[in-house]
């Protein structure tokens, strides 16, 4: 009888309690000795072991631990260390990794980026003409460690050449296929030694063919693993791709690899339409990802063991080895300790642990037929069918809405330049307006009070009357420092998009549901399980108290419902563009409260419009344009007076620009500090003619910025921006500032704002 596999491509690092998390700042704060610390990250890794052994996983994945990310160890088995970290070759120390991902006294952190469509960021490996060494064999080391104290024949886990460069920078394109040669011995070395070492299975991630790659980077594959494989022709290569379909499928699955493995869930059906047209090679295994791997819902077994019967038909169920469609490390570790959620919501999640057992069940089925397993196919599809019946996912109110989508305006009524003339009448600002992005400093008093409040140790009342002090004193501030347009500061928020979902039908957050975001970071996102809809004003009270308090403009302060979709777990029943349309029209209410309420500017925070852009050039088109119908949508129902303002952070916006010209909103603000330059040379080529202000420093050092650094940077932006047009503020946000440096640049900015307006006074007459 066939004996069909099971695998895993990688387990959560973080632990069910974040201890990952804690003895990595412990450590970094000199809290705990290094030997400790190192102690604490091996019980962890070797506990996760045993965990996917106990879950039946028969191929478990080893190497893809980290002490914090995957990208900067691969960097630094090559001994890839940046000039301005100390380092003399061999093995890379404790301490250099961790300066190279936060930096040191003299030398600033390596830049850090999304690792594909997650929200997980790598750093960024700079080669610089590096000299690539093997200095230490990772994978090889954490094969022996699993295998000597837990007798577990792992399967290394690696990240391959031709990913890892197309990740990196400090190259020129041009070289590209160079680069990749040079690292092509190492990467031969590393397998020889795992070979000799009597290793089965290796998996070489490359999930650059998912996205769409040249034809250049793509001829390189053949000749980069015939290298490798015939460098160890004993080890079992399986070329891993995940996240997107890949779009060259008889050249991927013709490579010379013992294994190719395919992602089924977020393929949109184009793998497995491959695979029934083109069939696969007889000589190969296909390790098939069919369980999601990136989100939190549970596996309909039913409809995956049916999926996998196919793909058995096809390649012969022999040659499947099924396992998630990527790395564990985009989901929490394990629903068990989530006893407050709803039961019809628990009953139908599945995290990391959770997918483990789905995928040993598939397996089974795939083998002994899905009688053997029907009782687990009832039992998913009862959870996720009583969780669609539910009256959360039945909201009459919100279908018909959508349904009658195309009713609801998405354009304002009048054009920019007519807006702009009635808003000049209203407000009356001098040019160069000045504000800020939203929020004030959280001190810790601020959160003291808050959690206070969650506790129940301050009443409702008690707690607002502390949040409406806090309100009125930077209300004062800001007046004192004739900031021209205000906000209220967003003390009542901890996170800006927990602070809706918590006010929205439609959601639900869990108690331990931590992925890693970068580094020691980590985020609980928030679950978008049900229809979403308003239920009541969410920001009115707290703007409307702001705005009692001055007769300057206070602009109300929402986020917008592209950046709460991309910040969350979002269902799959239906598609992300439904979802974020029912968020839009929920938040469209609030919109309209506030302008009831009195309310004349509304800026609506869009941070997180570029993190969704799918992998695919062909696929970028149709999410923009998604993106930007949503956005209109919930703002299309003002009057012309009403201003909309909207703010993006994490510079990059080249390529998007239009799509920001589409949203026509009557003012944006921008991160500009950490683009370098590069978002003004955009304006150069691309004319932007609506209110735009560009921040003017940078708020994420606690540094003071000078007089004569902001004017140069409001005077280069005036080059390529109308300075009728233009607004000055800071780069983002204030909460995580101090309050004595935040006034003190606010000063700053507030005195250059005058010192530019007197100038242009007197240059334009
Ligand atoms: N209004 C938000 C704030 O000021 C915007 C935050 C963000 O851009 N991420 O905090
Ligand atoms: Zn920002």
């Amino acid at each position: 009888m066939s004996n069909v596999k099971n695998s895993n491509l990688g387990y959560p690092r973080i632990g069910e309690n974040r201890e990952w998390k804690k003895a990595l700042e412990q450590f970094w704060a000199d809290k705990i000795e290094k030997a400790e610390f190192l102690e604490t990250m091996e019980e962890l890794r070797l506990n996760h072991l045993e965990k996917q052994k106990e879950h039946g996983i028969d191929l478990i994945p080893v190497g893809d631990f980290s002490l914090y990310d995957h990208v900067l160890d691969t960097a630094a088995m090559f001994g890839l260390v940046p000039k301005r970290f100390e380092y003399n070759g061999g093995k890379v120390s404790l301490e250099t990794y961790f300066e190279i991902a936060r930096g040191a006294k003299n030398a600033v952190a390596s830049e850090m980026t999304k690792w594909f469509n997650t929200n997980y960021h790598y750093i960024v490996p700079e080669l610089n003409d590096a000299q690539p060494v093997l200095v230490e064999n990772r994978p090889l080391s954490f094969y022996k460690e699993a295998k000597e104290k837990l007798s577990i024949n792992g399967k290394p886990v690696i990240l391959g050449p031709i990913t890892f460069i197309k990740l990196s920078k400090g190259y020129k394109q041009e070289d590209f296929a160079a680069i990749v040669n040079q690292f092509v011995p190492l990467y031969e070395e590393v397998a020889k030694q795992l070979q000799e070492e009597g290793v089965e299975w290796l998996q070489i991630d490359e999930p650059i063919l998912s996205t769409s790659i040249t034809k250049e980077e793509l001829a390189l594959f053949k000749p980069v693993y015939t290298a490798l494989t015939t460098a160890a022709p004993k080890l079992k290569f399986i070329l891993q791709t995940y996240f997107e379909a890949i779009e060259q499928y008889e050249e991927v699955v013709s490579l010379p690899v013992q294994a190719i493995g395919l992602d089924f869930v977020h393929d949109e059906g184009q793998n497995l339409a491959a695979l029934k047209e083109k069939g696969f090679p007889e000589d190969k295994v296909l390790f098939a990802g069919v369980v999601d791997g990136r989100n939190i819902w549970k596996a309909s077994l039913g409809k995956i063991s049916s999926l996998l019967e196919e793909i058995g038909h096809i390649v012969g169920k022999d040659r499947v080895v099924v396992q998630p469609s990527c790395s564990l490390l985009h989901v929490p570790v394990t629903a068990k300790n989530e006893q407050e959620l709803e039961p019809v919501l628990k009953e139908a999640i599945s995290f990391a642990d959770e997918k483990l057992a789905e995928v040993a069940i598939l397996a089974k089925g795939l083998q002994e037929g899905k009688a053997a397993i029907q009782n687990e196919v009832d039992n998913s599809e009862k959870a996720i069918a009583a969780l669609a019946a539910s009256s959360h996912r039945n909201n009459a109110e919100v279908q018909e809405a959508i349904q009658n989508i195309s009713s609801y305006a998405s354009e304002r009524y009048a054009g920019f330049e007519e807006r702009l003339a009635l808003q000049e009448k209203v407000f009356n600002l001098p040019i160069l307006p000045t504000t800020t992005i939203g929020s004030f400093p959280q001190t810790a008093e601020v959160r003291k009070n808050r959690l206070k409040w969650r506790k129940g140790e301050l009443s409702n009342e008690e707690y607002g009357k502390f949040i409406e002090e806090e309100t009125k004193k930077w209300i004062d501030i800001q007046e004192g420092l004739d900031i021209d347009v205000l906000v209220h500061g967003e003390f009542e928020r901890t996170d800006m998009v927990e602070y809706f979902g918590e006010k929205l039908a439609g959601f639900q957050f869990t108690k331990f549901g931590w992925v890693q975001s970068y580094g020691s970071r980590c985020v609980k996102p928030p679950v978008i399980f049900g229809d979403v809809a308003f239920i009541e004003p969410m920001t009115v009270k707290e703007t409307v108290y702001a705005q009692s308090l001055t007769k300057k403009p206070v602009k109300g302060m929402l986020t917008g419902p592209i950046t709460i979709l991309n910040w969350s777990f979002v269902r799959n029943d239906i598609s992300r563009q439904q979802v974020v349309n029912q968020i839009a029209l929920a938040l469209r209410k609030e919109v309209k409260a506030l302008e009831q309420s009195g309310i004349r500017m509304i800026q609506v925070d869009e941070p997180a419009i570029r993190e969704g852009l799918p992998l695919k050039e062909s696929k970028k088109e149709g999410y923009l344009s998604g993106a930007v119908y949503a956005f209109k949508l919930s703002v299309s129902c003002v009057k012309n007076e009403t201003q909309i303002h909207t703010h993006m952070c994490y510079s990059d916006f080249k390529n998007i620009i239009n799509s920001i010209d589409a949203l026509d909103v009557d003012v944006i603000s921008i991160e500009t500090s950490r683009s370098h330059g590069e978002l003004i040379e955009a304006f150069e080529v691309n004319e932007y003619k609506k209110g735009i202000g560009l921040g003017v420093y940078d708020i994420h050092s606690p540094r003071i910025p000078t007089l004569e650094e902001i004017t140069r940077n409001i005077d280069r932006a005036l080059k390529v921006l109308d300075s009728k047009l233009f607004w000055i503020n800071p780069d983002c946000g204030l909460k995580t500032r101090g309050e004595y440096e935040t006034v003190e640049a606010l000063k700053v900015m507030v005195e250059a704002a005058k010192q530019t307006r007197a100038k242009l006074l007197v240059t334009e007459g």
